[in-house]
């Protein structure tokens, strides 16, 4: 018998999840990507000698024996032989002459919130134990839920009982609530450094409670080396890779079902089903006619306070020392770089010294992200029209950073070198990403009970949707579960059960 054909429209992480689990489950599958290298967002790309990477800071599954490490080992991101990067600190936040340090050792974060702002205690106390108890919470990863039955639910529930709790403690508040808690500027300054204000009010301590569970670690190799792996584990099961080449449009019958799909070079591809893991903007307008969205999407495209996004702007500098002035990830104020209302207060500049393959011996390699408001995408992508101002105003805004980095870190002073610049256009260009967002939208107070869209496309019975759009906010974890969901859902489709591990 012939093996029914999935075409999956996009290679990052979300199609190359998908298309492993594909071939798992006996189908023959082809997966589309614009670019020429697999990754999407998931990437790095090499200057001057120097490796930029451009995405994994904290990869949620790291720990052997949850859901979600088995999607990552499954897929091939984790294979036997990575090594999971780890530090002993998240990051630290620096306010005026004041620092924190988010440690892996909980306790002695708690101890030194309390010493640097002892009128916190009882709120600091309280968080902290939100911190610990969010710990135990795991993204269930099993099955999507409209496919779990009566034993799964309840085995879910089981391990979803701390995160509910935490939920619950949480209800109607988002993080500028639980930042008003706290009196002392920089105790909200680093809460607000990792999670954007109009986030839910639990982000904060689920994300911290996941690095002090011993979680999050980093794989070794960067975004690019594990997008790689898993087109080898695809590759390797008999998958179909295509590079290079963009998918124009899905092809229905009269019947409205998906025939196939054309290319970018004029070609009609034939296929069973079809997953769409690219941007639902791209999607929806450009494979598919846009009346086929459903409501949720419609809601969060048109509403943009409940589901707002948005953007960086990054530089990656090469320094010509071995000499660490920051030890892992650093929060410092922006303001005298901040060139927009909508620029953040804040940026993070990071080091990479714990991949030395990334720099040439004896050299470093830093890179610095400055938050933008949604306003970025406008101002960014007008800029973009005329390429000699975008490229201009890019390196004039790089410069006033390296200068501020010198200030504050005097010991790189002559030592650094603007390698690249980028933009929200860049991911727009890119990844076809919304507003050239590199998550999905925010879920926020002010979003609908439900804010999770559909993973099917109104009237057309043989295409699924995956990537991280499926499963707000986003990020790796959503989009490979998504990947892997895509195909349980085809596989309910063709009335065929299989049990992945
Ligand atoms: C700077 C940065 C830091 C990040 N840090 C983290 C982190 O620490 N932890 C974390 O969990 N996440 C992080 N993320 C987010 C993470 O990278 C994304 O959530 C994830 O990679 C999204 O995967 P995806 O497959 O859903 O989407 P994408 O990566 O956008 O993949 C979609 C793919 O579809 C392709 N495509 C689009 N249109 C077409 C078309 N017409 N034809 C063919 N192909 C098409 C695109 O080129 C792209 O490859 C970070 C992202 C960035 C940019």
């Amino acid at each position: 018998m012939n093996k029914q054909k999935i075409l999956i429209v996009g290679g990052g992480i979300s199609g190359l999840v998908a298309g492993v689990y594909a071939q798992l489950a006996g189908f023959d599958a082809e997966i589309y990507e614009k670019n020429h290298v697999a990754g999407g967002e998931c990437t790095g790309w090499d200057r001057e000698g120097f490796h930029i990477d451009n995405c994994i800071h904290w990869l949620m599954g790291t720990t052997p024996g949850t859901e979600l490490n088995k999607i990552w080992r499954t897929s091939g991101a984790l294979g036997d032989d990575t090594k999971i990067l780890t530090s002993d600190s998240m990051y630290i936040s620096e306010l005026n002459s004041d620092r924190l340090t988010l440690w892996k050792d909980i306790d002695r974060t708690e101890r030194e919130m309390i010493a640097l702002s002892p009128e916190d205690e009882v709120e600091i106390r309280k968080l902290i134990a939100d911190c610990r108890k969010s710990e135990k919470v795991q993204i269930p990863a099993y099955k999507p839920s409209e496919l779990l039955n009566f034993r799964d639910l309840f085995k879910m529930l089981i391990t979803m009982g701390s995160a509910l709790s935490i939920m619950k403690a949480y209800k109607g508040q988002d993080t500028t609530d639980l930042m008003n808690k706290f009196k002392h500027p920089l105790i909200r300054c680093m809460i607000s450094d990792f999670c954007t204000k109009e986030s839910l009010g639990y982000s904060f301590p689920m994300a911290y409670g996941n690095f002090t569970s011993g979680d999050g670690g980093i794989p070794q190799g960067g975004s690019k080396a594990m997008a790689l792996r898993i087109q080898k584990k695809f590759e390797g099961l008999g998958g179909k890779m295509f590079t290079g080449i963009s998918v124009d449009k899905i092809v229905l019958n009269d019947a409205d079902r998906a025939i196939g799909i054309t290319l970018s070079d004029g070609r009609l591809v034939h296929g069973d089903y079809i997953v769409c893991a690219c941007d639902t903007d791209y999607t929806f307008g450009h494979l598919v006619d846009l009346n086929r969205m459903d409501p949720v999407l419609r809601d969060v495209y048109a509403n943009r306070k409940a589901y707002p996004v948005y953007g960086m702007f990054q530089v990656a500098f090469s320094v010509d020392s071995d000499i660490d002035c920051l030890k892992g990830e650093y929060m410092i104020d922006s303001a005298p770089v901040r060139f927009a209302d909508w620029v953040s207060e804040r940026m993070m500049i990071k080091n990479f010294n714990y991949e030395p393959s990334f720099a040439p011996e004896g050299k470093q390699i830093i890179q610095v992200m400055l938050g933008l408001g949604e306003e970025g995408w406008d101002y960014w992508s007008a800029l973009y029209k005329d390429k000699e101002a975008y490229r201009l105003r890019k390196m004039e805004i790089a410069g006033n950073i390296q200068s501020m980095i010198e200030r504050r870190f005097p010991k790189y002073v002559g030592r650094l070198k603007i390698l690249d610049v980028w933009t929200p256009m860049t991911y727009h260009r890119y990844c076809n990403a919304y507003k050239g967002y590199n998550q999905a939208y925010t879920i926020t107070k002010y979003s609908a009970e439900n804010p999770y869209p559909s993973p099917f496309v109104k009237g057309i019975d043989n295409i699924v949707l995956a990537g991280q759009w499926m499963s707000p906010p986003g990020g790796l974890p959503s989009a490979a579960i998504q990947g892997k969901f895509a195909i349980q859902r085809i596989l309910r489709k063709c009335g065929r059960k299989v049990k992945f591990d």
